[in-house]
């Protein structure tokens, strides 16, 4: 079965009856050339590879050619009268219906994944949440070697733009502080049903063993690097001070030690920086 085909997708839906779901971010790929490829970024055959939102299965089936097992974790239910039909020829795939945001997902990669070299996570993701998953990924500090995800293509270069860069976000300095970045490639707008809006992009987050940089204390960082672009246009005085009620004093003399002008804006500072003045106060 041709699952990226839209007259076979269209069947395969009318049959269920099935209607998308936005809220539920539900775009399928009908483009045949991208799953091969996100699969190929993704995974090997010693890998065990969690996907999300695994829709009526068009990549899990690539993901099921390439790795040694897939678990798909899918969170609507109408869906159960087609993956089984469509990866019926898939013996290494899994599929697990629930919410990827409230599934132990440590334990699901315990007990499916203890015989896997390696772990990796690939998915077209539910636009709705994201960074949310993102971010849960990565602060759950799983077991997984990378993250190989298709998002929105703003998303995709937020998520992968230099810490100080004007593309940055507070999401930006949080994936960096876990993982080495990349955009891999772009996916038109075409290649789904429905189509979105927007163009979208696959990047790979390479999980690092270590942090590039080193803080005492990780939440006192993370807030402050929330606080300093919660209000961008304002300076980082302004809005740290605002946020976290800290001294403008104490902020402008850490500037200062730091060589930086007690004017600067959040967003101007690199992840060095944001960790040496997360220090400081
Ligand atoms: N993988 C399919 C594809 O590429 O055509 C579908 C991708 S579609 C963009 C996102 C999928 O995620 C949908 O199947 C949707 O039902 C599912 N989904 C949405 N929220 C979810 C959640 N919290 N947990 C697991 N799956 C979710």
């Amino acid at each position: 079965m041709k699952l990226s085909d839209i007259k076979t997708v269209e069947g395969l839906l009318k049959s269920a009856g099935f209607s998308f779901k936005k809220s539920l971010g539900q775009n399928f790929l009908i483009d045949d050339s991208v799953c091969p490829r996100m699969a190929k970024a993704a995974c090997d055959e010693n890998t065990g590879v969690l996907e999300i939102g695994p829709g009526i299965g068009v990549l899990t089936a690539e993901l099921s050619k390439v790795a040694k097992k897939v678990v798909a974790i899918e969170l609507d239910e109408r869906l159960k009268k087609i993956l089984p039909k469509t990866l019926a020829d898939c013996d290494n795939v899994e599929v697990i219906f629930g919410d990827a945001m409230k599934l132990d997902l440590e334990k699901i990669i315990k007990e499916h994944f203890a015989d896997c070299e390696k772990v990796a996570v690939c998915a077209n993701l539910p636009y709705y949440i994201t960074s949310p998953i993102i971010m849960m990924l990565l602060e759950k500090k799983l077991p997984i070697e990378s993250i190989t995800v298709m998002v929105q293509k703003e998303a995709a270069e937020r998520l992968c733009a230099e810490v100080g860069s004007r593309e940055a976000g507070a999401v930006t300095a949080a994936v960096s502080f876990y993982a080495e970045k990349e955009i891999l490639f772009e996916v038109s707008r075409k290649s789904f049903m429905p189509a979105p809006n927007v163009d979208s992009a696959v990047i790979k987050l390479n999980i690092l063993p270590e942090p590039p940089i080193k803080v005492t204390n990780e939440k006192k960082f993370f807030s402050l690097v929330k606080a300093c672009f919660a209000q961008r246009r304002k300076t980082l005085v302004n809005t740290v001070s605002n946020t976290l009620g800290i001294e403008k004093e104490t902020l402008r003399n850490a500037l200062l030690e730091l060589g930086l002008s007690d004017t600067v804006r959040g967003e101007a500072l690199t992840m060095e920086e944001l960790a040496k003045l997360s220090e400081k106060i």
